[in-house]
């Protein structure tokens, strides 16, 4: 199997019924690569991106970590003509997932959000997007280095986990209350286990991240005497997608992005791995 779930490109070719799309217009290519149509999900919207008849790249077909790719002309995002390839390419994931996932923390301008791993490909996109919607953002990661990014980035505070006491930490930039919303991106379970600790009173808790161990401890009465929301999301809906596209063809979303060719992919994944890469990395396929 062909890994690699999020790509953007130029159509080369297009199918007989194909209607909207033409040679050379610009389009993104996400994970969800088709749709039914006639699905419950398909029928209720804004869920079509849990279609229960989907074709997804990686699991039913080779995934975008090659030249070229077939997509359903429904699902292809379509891209305005001044979008950079290579900035569109990581929000066809990592964007809009964290896009969607501060939608889901039902937070309003003026209020406070907290992102955790806040400087990896998700965390940076998430940065912007909390900002552009008017939240006053708390970036957290590991080690003091990574604050300067997540501050170049627009974060108004940011808070280095490795150090012991950040639930205390978090009380006291939040006038003792902590933050309204929380969405979770980082690969380590603890870090969604700590948000339980610091969120504020009816504050909602998302998980977006997938780290290597799933299984999380938390306290029922924490969570019931507090009145708690945990919420997992994955990915977005259509809508999700055009509203995302619109703030990056607007120049409101501009994360650093290192470009590689495609034979460096190996080198890639292991500084992933060692958690060194801060913004994104964009295969260039031609290479
Ligand atoms: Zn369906």
């Amino acid at each position: 199997m062909v890994a690699g779930h999020e790509g953007a490109g130029i159509v080369v070719s297009i199918g007989n019924d194909v209607e909207s799309l033409k040679i050379g217009d610009k389009i993104g290519v996400k994970m969800l690569n088709r749709i039914c149509g006639y699905c419950e999900n398909c029928h209720i919207s804004g869920r079509d991106n849990k279609c229960e008849n989907r074709i997804d790249l990686m699991v039913h077909k080779f995934g975008t970590f090659q030249q070229y790719v077939t997509i359903a002309e429904g699902e292809a995002v379509r891209l305005p003509q001044n979008v950079d390839l290579k900035k569109a390419a990581p929000l066809v994931c990592a964007g809009v997932t964290v896009y969607k996932g501060l939608k889901e923390t039902g937070c309003i301008a003026g209020e406070i959000v907290a992102i955790c791993g806040a400087s990896g490909g998700l965390g940076s996109f998430a940065i912007q997007f909390a900002k552009n919607a008017g939240f006053e953002v708390i970036a957290i990661d590991l080690g003091e280095e990574k604050g300067k990014h997540c501050k170049n980035l627009g974060a108004d505070y940011y808070l280095d986990a490795s150090k012991s006491d950040l639930v205390k930490r978090v009380h006291e930039i939040t006038n003792d209350r902590g933050p309204h919303g929380v969405i979770v991106v980082a690969n380590d379970i603890k870090a969604f286990e700590q948000a339980f600790e610091y969120v504020r009173d009816f504050g909602t808790i998302v998980g977006l991240g997938v780290p290597e161990k799933m299984e999380f401890r938390a306290d029922l009465m924490n969570i019931l005497n507090r009145h708690l929301t945990i919420k997992g999301s994955i990915l977005g809906n259509r809508t999700d997608y055009k509203e995302a596209v619109a703030l990056l063809a607007n120049g409101k979303i501009d994360i650093p992005i290192e470009v590689h060719g495609l034979s460096e992919l190996g080198k890639i994944l292991e500084r992933i791995h060692k958690g060194e890469i801060m913004g994104r990395v964009v295969l260039d396929t031609s290479k």
